[in-house]
């Protein structure tokens, strides 16, 4: 709608764009001439601007008519915005506290306003600094677990779910986007893989080489296509959470998507497991930190299968999955036990997929980048690829999520 009156916005206008709104510019407080603007933009797509008022903040967030890092060489709708504004309308009530308060979405200027989260950081930077946030993981859990449960079969009958199939179906430039470069380019010669040159050329080579390995893949790129369990988040990594202290929240949802549950899960503990792997080359003894992030993972996992279960013992058998009438209370938990053991191994393979784009593809981590030795960081990389190779061909070694987290020392 509205294309054409769609326009970049200059920091210089936001005060004047939010005054026309009546509950956006009375949060702020005063008059727009005493509001401040900031440009904060560090992510790979959008513009993001941070507006101080007298009596309180917000965050206003634009989509551009390309991808923000690469500006002149890759244009992209700004549809976006709509997609991640339709996200959080729909998830907002299922995890409130676990992301910001929606608060305006201008479907013309492709602008959402949201509540500003301060003084959070993003969860990778205290990562990269060695900074333990002792809630996070137990909070992103309990986000994955509602969203994903509440959009699922379990709860949820088919009409609704197929509602937003129809909606999220037609995000399709940020689909295509981790399409390619999720799925498809790291298997494959691409201008838009950046893997480190020539440390990692062999591994690539050997990524390209390997038909089961790529088969695997397949299986997983066709259940991210075909497996519409639940409405992803969709880019659950370590840089769309922010974090407190005491206070965690989940940001940027434009990737969403009905999809299968383990992908959400599976790119949260890959960014854990980079996390983890880069440290190695980060200053200082960092060996007590190595095993808290391990830690972490764990309590991730278990978290979320508890929440998951317990989201399912409270409110289940609503959807048309499992209707209550057809499980007794001694049927029910062989069932839910199924359910989760299919989600884990999913989430295994995303695990995998998440790690070898990482490192190969486009979208490089600044865990990494953060390693200024760059044969160093290459050689982590390698041993990142390595566990993710055996995650995708061997994934009966990693029954449950303590054999994966005993098993990753051994390829650091
Ligand atoms: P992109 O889609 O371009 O990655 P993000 O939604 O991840 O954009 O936001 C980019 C950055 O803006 C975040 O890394 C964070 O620093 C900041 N940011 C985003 N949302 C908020 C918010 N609600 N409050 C404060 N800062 C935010
Ligand atoms: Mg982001
Ligand atoms: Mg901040
Ligand atoms: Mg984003």
């Amino acid at each position: 709608p509205h294309t054409h009156d769609y326009r970049v916005l200059q920091r210089e206008e936001i005060a004047t764009l939010l005054a026309q709104w009546p509950a956006v510019a009375a949060r702020l407080g005063g008059q727009p001439a005493q509001w401040t603007v900031q440009d904060v933009a560090d992510g790979n797509l959008n513009a993001v601007y941070l507006v101080e008022g007298p009596l309180d903040g917000l965050c206003v967030k634009q989509s551009l008519p390309y991808v923000r890092v690469a500006k002149d060489d890759w244009p992209l709708s700004v549809e976006r915005a709509y997609f991640e504004s339709a996200y959080m309308q729909r998830t907002e009530p299922f995890v409130p506290g676990l992301v910001p308060q929606f608060l305006h979405f201008d479907a013309t200027l492709r602008v959402i306003v949201m509540e500003r989260l301060q003084p959070h950081t993003i969860l990778r930077k205290s990562l990269i600094e060695g900074v333990r946030h002792a809630d996070a993981a137990r909070a992103v859990a309990d986000f994955a677990a509602a969203s994903l449960f509440h959009t699922s079969d379990i709860s949820t009958p088919f009409e609704r779910k197929f509602q937003d199939v129809a909606l999220f179906s037609q995000n399709h430039d940020l689909q295509r986007i981790t399409v390619d470069l999720v799925f498809i380019d790291p298997y494959q010669v691409h201008a838009r893989n950046r893997y480190a040159s020539p440390q990692l050329a062999a591994v690539a080579q050997s990524l390209r080489d390997d038909a089961a390995l790529k088969a695997a893949v397949a299986t997983f790129r066709n259940h991210y296509l075909a497996k519409p369990q639940a409405l992803l988040h969709g880019d659950l990594h370590s840089g769309s959470v922010m974090v407190t202290q005491t206070d965690t929240r989940v940001i940027d949802g434009e990737f969403a998507w009905v999809g299968p549950i383990g992908f959400d899960t599976g790119m949260f503990i890959a960014n854990l497991l980079m996390a983890w792997y880069a440290k190695a080359g980060h200053s200082g003894d960092t060996t007590g930190y190595r095993a808290w992030i391990l830690e972490q993972i764990a309590v991730f996992w278990q978290r979320f299968h508890a929440q998951f279960l317990a989201h399912w013992n409270t409110h289940g058998g609503r959807g048309d999955g499992y209707p209550d009438s057809h499980f007794d209370a001694t049927a029910l938990p062989t069932v839910q036990a199924a359910f989760l053991q299919d989600v884990w191994a999913d989430t295994l393979g995303f695990t995998a997929i998440e790690i070898i784009r990482r490192t190969i593809g486009f979208s490089q981590i600044a865990d990494f980048g953060a390693v200024a030795d760059v044969d160093l960081r290459a050689r982590q990389q390698a041993a990142a690829i390595a566990l993710a190779r055996d995650l995708l061909l061997h994934p009966a070694r990693y029954e449950d999520v303590q054999a994966l987290v005993s098993a990753v020392p051994a390829f650091g």
